[in-house]
């Protein structure tokens, strides 16, 4: 037995390092390559995946997995060994259940529409990504029917989803591992029946002034500004760094080394400051997981929705509260003299809240940008169940920001073409955006029923109280305990958005 466990932790360790230097390799891709290098990286992360799934799916994995069934089934959920046991045998399941001959398809089909897919948005032109959507559905439909009966097999006998609904739990297992299209559609049902009538309530008032925040604002000044704030809620810098990209993201290559990017817009204050604390949300979990998981598949965030509850809590609970820029904002005026020199914290506050339907969902205000989660939810499923044909995809998206936002894109580039998702073939995905948000408050109030005096903390901005909380009950399990087990441990609930819409409602509710 602890051979196996030995032979397996070795094996681990190194497919870990080849994930992990592929990631280099695309952090280096989007921050510093020159474009003409393109094609020769595609190779290079190809290989080193491509080895990494090898080395993961070869049939002596399978025999040291089978050699550890059980055996240590009488340690708590979390314990290392059994964690990893657990979690590789998930994922060597995942890994094995889909042929090469997918695997290979997808990676063509998928490299192809992404390349597609920029091309279409440039010339706002749906019916060149149209096939390419297509095929994405196809291969994310046969990929949903071989995994199937993995994901019956995990919610056990009470399980019985409609076909549609059993397609797209497969999909959204990969993201959001325990949550199903049932549990998604009660937690937007609620959210729905309440942010509706809130936002039009919202919308009825005449919004604060936010002509400030279009600046300008000097790139250099921003920078240090964002990095001063990340650093103070606890990013730490000796294991982490900033880089400049046209998308934001970050990245573990290990959890000694936890990457965000960001982009600056000298005309638009929010872009960059929120985009920082929203990424170092992310870097903070990554930063948080125990060391003693690096070089295993449990060093990483429990799911998605999970790790976006990072990022939603450091942004906005923290970073768009009122007792936040009151602490900041001698700060912000010292550093943005022009812009914001005569701009008090109240103003301020209002102003990085203000809430406006709009087109676009990563620019969408913290109400507004569910709905542009719900309109996609519901046309992915949609499509995967075959009751929406590719070809309608505009007029269903029009329709539904119609009803829910009440604007009409002007062109598809801004609507059904604004997002990378389904060209990178994720279906499933945009839900955990949604699902994430939720937790961070269920999180926030029941890290201010632990922890004593943690509002006076955040309005002094000290961070610490709050960072080590969730130190202790979210970011240190990486993936040794799944969502709903992390989330019922800190918070005693499951999924609820019962607590997001009391916050909305006290935020943004009649004054
Ligand atoms: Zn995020």
């Amino acid at each position: 037995m602890s051979d196996a466990l030995a032979a397996l932790r070795e094996r681990l360790a190194e497919t870990s390092d080849l994930h992990r230097a592929a990631a280099v390799l695309e952090w280096d891709q989007e921050t510093h390559m020159p474009p003409g290098a393109a094609e020769a990286r595609a190779h290079q992360i190809g290989t080193l995946r491509r080895f990494a799934h090898e080395r993961f799916t070869a049939p002596e994995v399978a025999d040291w997995l089978d050699a550890l069934d059980g055996t240590f089934d009488d340690r708590p959920e979390e314990d290392g060994d059994r964690a990893l046991v657990r979690v590789t045998r998930r994922d060597h399941a995942r890994a094995t259940r889909l042929p090469g001959a997918w695997v290979t398809a997808f990676a063509e089909a998928t490299s192809r529409a992404r390349e597609a897919w920029k091309a279409a948005r440039e010339a706002d032109d749906f019916a060149a990504f149209a096939p390419h959507l297509r095929r994405v559905v196809e291969l994310n439909t046969e990929k949903a029917e071989r995994l199937m009966p993995l994901v019956a097999e995990v919610h056990g006998p009470g399980y019985a989803p409609s076909p549609a609904d059993a397609r797209y739990d497969a999909l959204l297992d990969e993201f959001e591992a325990g949550a199903t299209t049932a549990s998604v559609s009660a937690a937007f049902d609620q959210l729905r029946a309440g942010l509706v009538p809130l936002v039009a309530e919202v919308m009825a008032r005449t919004p604060p002034d936010d002509a400030f925040l279009h600046g300008p604002f000097p790139e250099g000044a921003q920078w240090a500004f964002g990095l001063e704030v990340a650093g103070a809620f606890g990013y730490d810098l000796n294991c982490g760094r900033q880089d400049r990209s046209a998308h934001p993201f970050s990245t573990a290559l290990a959890i000694t080394d936890v990457r965000i990017t960001t982009r600056l817009d000298p005309h638009f204050f929010p872009t960059a400051f929120f985009g920082t604390l929203h990424e170092t949300g992310h870097a903070l979990y990554e930063q948080g997981v125990s060391p003693a998981l690096d070089r295993t598949p449990l060093a990483d965030g429990a799911s998605l929705g999970l790790h976006e509850s990072q990022s939603r809590l450091w942004e906005n609970l923290v970073g768009r509260n009122q007792a936040f820029w009151a602490h900041w904002m001698p700060r912000a005026r010292a550093v943005f003299p022009d812009a914001l020199g005569s701009v008090d914290a109240e103003v301020m506050y209002r102003a990085v809240n203000v809430v406006r339907p709009s087109l676009i969902r990563v620019e969408a205000d913290e109400l507004t940008y569910h709905l542009h989660v719900l309109l996609r939810f519901e046309i992915e499923h949609a499509l995967l169940a075959g009751s929406l044909d590719v070809a309608d995809v505009p007029e269903a998206w029009n329709e539904a920001m119609r009803r829910y936002l009440g604007v009409v894109p002007p062109t598809n580039a801004d609507g059904c073409l604004q997002d990378i998702h389904w060209s990178l073939g994720a279906l499933g995905y945009f839900p955990t955006y949604t699902l994430g948000t939720l937790m961070s408050v269920q999180l926030m109030e029941a890290a201010r029923r632990d922890v004593p005096g943690l509002d006076d903390a955040l309005a002094a901005g000290i961070y610490a109280p709050l960072l080590g909380w969730l130190r202790e009950k979210v970011h240190r399990y990486g993936r040794s305990l799944a969502t709903p087990e992390i989330l019922r441990r800190a918070t005693g609930q499951t999924l609820d958005a019962g607590p997001w819409l009391a916050y909305a409602r006290a935020k943004y509710g009649e004054e």
